[in-house]
């Protein structure tokens, strides 16, 4: 079985003052929650390295948004991956929707982003996801398959690999897919996961994110092959965030 992980993406948002919200979460985990269910937040590269200090040896694991492919140079305002595991993170999401399109980022890009997380030592979330005119042309199992099979680098194992489903209409919108459409979509990533990993893919964990709140994050991680999730503006609020994690 599978054991399921929520993870909080906060991307362009918290200070400092926002590092009480991660101490909260890092005291419910430890009480309540890590004996059924893995929690992870990501915050903005400036507050990893408090993120990691304050949570101390708590279960709540640490993570960043994006690294580099390279593991240092002249790549001005970029972040390695051994620079987030140095600052404590032990996972990074890579090939986020925002991040393909603010940034162009291909699905080979992605690949090497997720190959320097593991050089790193760290888990990589691989995102995924369709596009609004994507979903409505009926291509959305091509495009997610294209991009599992595109940007997972060989070598994935269930320790060092998490996929993100994360349908682009949903983000931040309020919108989400019915429990029946999440349920379509990782049963065609389980599958790509295991005609190419074998028994491992059974094995890696698959996430959906995409307006997840506490109101429908128990139906949205009931549906088949859904390991857990992807959280973005919930995440920002530690009661907000506990909430979905318990209704996993
Ligand atoms: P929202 O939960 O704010 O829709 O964001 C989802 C997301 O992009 C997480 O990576």
């Amino acid at each position: 079985v599978r054991r399921p992980l929520v993870a909080g993406n906060w991307k362009m948002n918290g200070l400092k003052a926002s590092i009480g919200e991660i101490e909260a979460i890092a005291r419910a985990c430890d009480d309540s929650i890590s004996a059924r269910v893995d929690l992870l937040i990501c915050p903005p590269a400036t507050l990893v390295a408090l993120a990691a200090d304050s949570v101390g040896t708590s279960q709540l694991a640490i993570g960043g948004q994006d690294c580099h492919v390279k593991a240092s140079g002249a790549h001005t305002g970029d972040v390695s991956a051994e620079m987030l595991a140095d600052a404590g993170a032990t996972m990074v999401i890579v090939g986020h929707s925002e991040r393909r399109a603010d940034h162009n980022e291909s699905d080979a890009i992605v690949r090497a982003k997720a190959e320097a997380a593991w050089r790193s030592g760290l888990t990589a979330i691989v995102c995924v996801g369709e596009s609004e005119a994507q979903r409505k042309a009926g291509e959305h199992l091509d495009v997610v398959g294209g991009q599992v099979t595109a940007s997972i680098p060989d070598g994935a194992t269930p320790t060092n690999l998490v996929v993100a489903y994360e349908p682009i209409w949903a983000i931040g919108t309020g919108l989400v897919p019915t429990p029946e459409d999440v349920a379509e979509v990782h049963s065609l990533v389980r599958a790509v996961l295991v005609e190419r990993f074998g028994e491992a893919g059974q094995a890696m964990r698959i996430l959906y994110g995409g307006s997840v709140k506490p109101d429908n994050a128990a139906a949205l991680l009931g549906a088949a092959n859904v390991d857990g999730a992807l959280v973005g503006g919930a995440s920002l609020k530690a009661t907000d965030f506990l909430a979905i994690a318990r209704a996993c």
